[in-house]
């Protein structure tokens, strides 16, 4: 039954590695129990108060170095550990992934932003996260590691459901990569919520490049509005190497809510979803293109940023 103590009553073993190999070693010998991954904690701590969840061993990894690095030389690499207000002071990803930016930008307040993380964003597995439409629109992978070795993951296909993953109880997301952006690449993230710091009832992102007038390589991706994060492929087809127009943004934002097929549930309806997705569709899209022109070149159209 659900029902917040605002204690962790459970009792666990707390054990804080302080390598990358420690941590798999401990994963390893305790798989078959109950152990949990603990980063931010700020999705993990909430729901060890609030629902009947067997810890036996909490594994706090913000002590190994080794996941502690974000590098942006080619495309982008973020290690595990790594909080969202860090990620919040890198130009590169407000400059080039500006929908990334949003979707972080877009969770609750500075305080959850100082502990929480993307890896534990992707780890919960929530259909309304905010960081994983732009980053599966930007074609990210999750790396994951277990004592056996590492394996590499298109986050697209990490999801399987509502909190569930294809990771298994030994494997640790170590890192999340995204490939460098091609020039003339604009993007945009857009969520709508109840009040400010919840999660979505619908969010959305859009990442598409521009190839004189038309549209390449566009990628639409709806959280809660499905069991887990959706693309849109046939809106997305209807817009790739057409010419944007007006008509075509309409034509899209029409589409889309033909597209995806949300449910009812305690955020929302699935009508309002419907009505929201198209015209969040269309701001996005409008977003975007507007943000493939550089600051020197104007869209003759939309008149550009
Ligand atoms: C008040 C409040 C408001 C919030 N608002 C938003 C919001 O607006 N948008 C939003 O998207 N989220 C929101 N959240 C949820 C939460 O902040 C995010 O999901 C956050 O990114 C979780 O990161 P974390 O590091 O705290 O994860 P944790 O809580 O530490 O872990 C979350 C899950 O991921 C697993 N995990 C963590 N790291 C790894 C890893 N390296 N490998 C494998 N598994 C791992 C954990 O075992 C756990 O199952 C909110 C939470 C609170 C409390």
């Amino acid at each position: 039954m659900q029902f917040n103590t605002r204690l962790l009553t459970h009792k666990f073993e707390y054990l804080a590695p302080e390598t990358l190999t420690e941590a798999l070693d401990l994963l390893n010998q305790y798989q078959a129990h109950h152990i949990k991954v603990l980063a931010g904690g700020t999705d993990l701590l909430v729901k060890m108060k609030t629902i009947d969840m067997e810890v036996d061993y909490l594994l706090y990894i913000k002590g190994i170095k080794e996941l502690n690095f974000v590098d942006t030389a080619a495309g982008l690499s973020i290690g595990a550990i790594i909080p969202y207000s860090r990620l919040l002071k890198e130009d590169k990803i407000k400059t080039k992934y500006t929908a990334l930016y949003e979707g972080i930008q877009a969770i609750a307040a500075p305080a959850i932003r100082n502990m929480g993380t993307i890896a534990g964003n992707i780890g919960n597995a929530s259909p309304a996260a905010d960081t994983v439409p732009p980053l599966i629109a930007f074609g990210a992978e999750v790396q994951i590691e277990n004592k056996q070795g590492k394996r590499t993951i298109l986050l697209e296909n990490l999801f399987t459901g509502p909190g569930k993953t294809v990771l298994k109880p030994d494997e640790l997301i170590t890192r999340i990569t995204v490939p460098e952006v091609k020039p003339q690449t604009g993007s945009a993230f857009i969520k709508k919520s109840r009040v400010k710091a919840d999660l979505a009832k619908i969010n959305l992102a859009v990442s598409l490049t521009r190839n004189g007038q038309n549209c390449e390589d566009c990628k639409i991706v709806f959280g809660s509005v499905a069991a887990t994060a959706v693309r849109a492929p046939r809106t997305e087809k209807l817009l790739e190497g057409h010419s944007m127009t007006e008509e075509l943004f309409i034509q899209a934002a029409k589409s889309v809510a033909n597209e995806i097929k949300p449910i009812d549930d305690i955020r929302s309806t699935a009508e309002y979803r419907i009505l929201m997705s198209q015209e969040m569709l269309y701001d996005a899209l409008k977003l975007a293109w507007g943000r493939t022109y550089s600051q020197n070149e104007s869209d003759p159209k939309n008149g550009g940023e």
